[in-house]
């Protein structure tokens, strides 16, 4: 199969020659005809799937066909997107594709001045990449009109969701014609996207190129079980003895993004962070640093890092576990991306257990386990099912009978398990017995620092 025979036009092949893009994937094969056909579509599709082309080269196409110009402030098709850095991204793909066609493309997004967003929309676009949240604002001071708007592309519209954007998106659905065509990806399918997807979408196209809700296959996925509090100093040591080169890490909290900076930084390793705090400019020049390969390690928490897309990552850790579990899939599909082989580490304390049983739940298998020497947690992270259900607590390892080196020695006398054992009973703890008198973690929320 090639992109000639999907019926796309001589421009648009000559700027997939020199991408190099040889083969359309699955996603593109299926979207690119029903899309020229003027369908709608509802496609389950994962980042990585390739899915911008798909929806990028049939819009431009289309649009080359148009013949009336488009009027001041007016735009002929809009995307949206849930982050500032997935429009960048999705805005670059579009020119790259259309580099050899006459169309105008712009991105707005919010964190940055308004005005020269509003300047450039006024000459008029043919596609706007934008967030709900300053297409709204552009759309309510009259910078942007929707009179001939004739297509709508929903992307990661999980995640739009996710990120509390329903309101802005309901704004801005009932400010659109009618007629139009509408495009809608999302990597998951819950009930709220099938609802959204059955009041926008007209006899869409359904397009699933991975079974639902499934992680990249490509991605080897594994846990390492350790103590929340050494974490820090499990990464610093599997840096150096796996010798990683690049690595993605996410981290839940901003504070907890800049804390991991700090520590690697305090040991000479290069790294940079991406984060809700950091100015737009910051966050883009830190991810450029690292795409050029001047710093060796990204953090990020999930709402930065969406849209990232950084070629031939081979690895992603999971430095904390997502809250959403959806997020696991959107954090691993950074690696293994356009048929890539890559690895996605993720470091499980005890009580993060239940975000671990849920994220196995979607996934439909359980995380192999690798314990690293040195690092056998104290808090034993307890054992799950792809039920989602906590089964119960691995035995602890066997401690050496005496003197011998270990993670033990290291502690003081009570935590190494020498103190009397108060048995107490707490909600949800099994913990008769447990040197330190601490309840297990088993079945808990997780509490979060910040
Ligand atoms: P996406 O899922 O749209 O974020 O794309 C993931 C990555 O795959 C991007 O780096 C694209 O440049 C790349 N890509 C998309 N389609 C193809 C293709 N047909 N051949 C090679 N690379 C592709």
């Amino acid at each position: 199969m090639s992109f000639a025979r999907l019926g796309l036009i001589e421009p648009l092949l000559a700027a997939l020659a020199a991408l190099e893009y040889k083969t359309p994937t699955p996603v593109q094969a299926q979207a690119i005809p029903a899309v020229l056909a003027g369908r709608d579509l509802m496609a389950a599709a994962q980042t990585g799937t390739g899915k911008t082309a798909g929806f990028a080269l049939p819009l431009l196409q289309l649009l080359a066909a148009e013949t009336a110009p488009v009027a001041s402030n007016s735009v002929r098709a809009l995307v949206l997107v849930p982050t500032r850095e997935l429009a960048e991204q999705v805005n670059e793909s579009i020119r790259a594709y259309g580099r050899n066609l006459p169309l105008r493309t712009c991105a707005v997004y919010g964190g940055v001045s308004i005005n020269p967003q509003m300047m450039k929309l006024r000459k008029g676009m043919d596609i706007v990449v934008a967030t709900p949240g300053r297409l709204l604002d552009l759309y309510r001071q009259n910078a942007i009109k929707f009179g001939q708007l004739r297509t709508l592309v929903l992307d990661e519209a999980d995640r739009m969701l996710d990120l509390g954007f329903s309101r802005e998106l309901d704004a801005v659905f009932a400010a659109l014609p009618k007629r139009r065509q509408t495009l809608l990806f999302s990597a998951t399918f819950s009930d709220a996207i099938r609802s959204m997807a059955g009041h926008l979408l007209n006899d869409p196209l359904a397009i699933e190129t991975s079974p639902r809700n499934t992680a990249a296959k490509t991605v080897k996925q594994t846990a390492i079980p350790v103590d929340k509090k050494r974490k820090p100093e499990l990464f610093c040591h599997l840096l150096k003895r796996r010798r990683w080169g690049q690595v993605l890490v996410f981290v839940k909290t901003r504070k907890g993004v800049e804390q991991l900076v700090a520590t690697l930084q305090a040991k000479g390793v290069s790294a940079d962070s991406i984060h809700g705090d950091k100015p737009q400019p910051a966050r883009l020049r830190a991810l450029e640093r690292f795409k050029a390969n001047e710093v060796q390690i990204l953090v990020a928490t999930d709402v930065a890092a969406r849209g990232l897309d950084i070629d031939d990552l081979p690895l992603v850790v999971n430095f904390d576990l997502p809250i959403v579990a959806e997020d696991y899939i959107h954090r691993i599909g950074r690696t293994g991306r356009a048929g890539a082989t890559g690895e996605a580490v993720s470091l499980v304390c005890a009580d993060e257990v239940t975000q671990l049983a849920a994220i196995e739940t979607l996934i439909r298998q359980t995380l192999n386990r690798f314990e690293e020497g040195g690092f056998e947690p104290e808090h034993r992270v307890p054992l799950t099912n792809t039920a989602g259900q906590i089964l119960k607590k691995p035995k602890k390892p066997k401690k050496p009978k005496i003197a011998a080196p270990s993670p033990a020695a290291r502690q003081p006398a009570k935590k190494a398990g020498i103190a009397p054992a108060k048995p107490r009973s707490a909600p949800g703890g099994r913990s008769g017995g447990r040197a330190g008198g601490r309840p297990a973690a088993a079945g808990k929320p997780s509490r979060r620092s910040s």
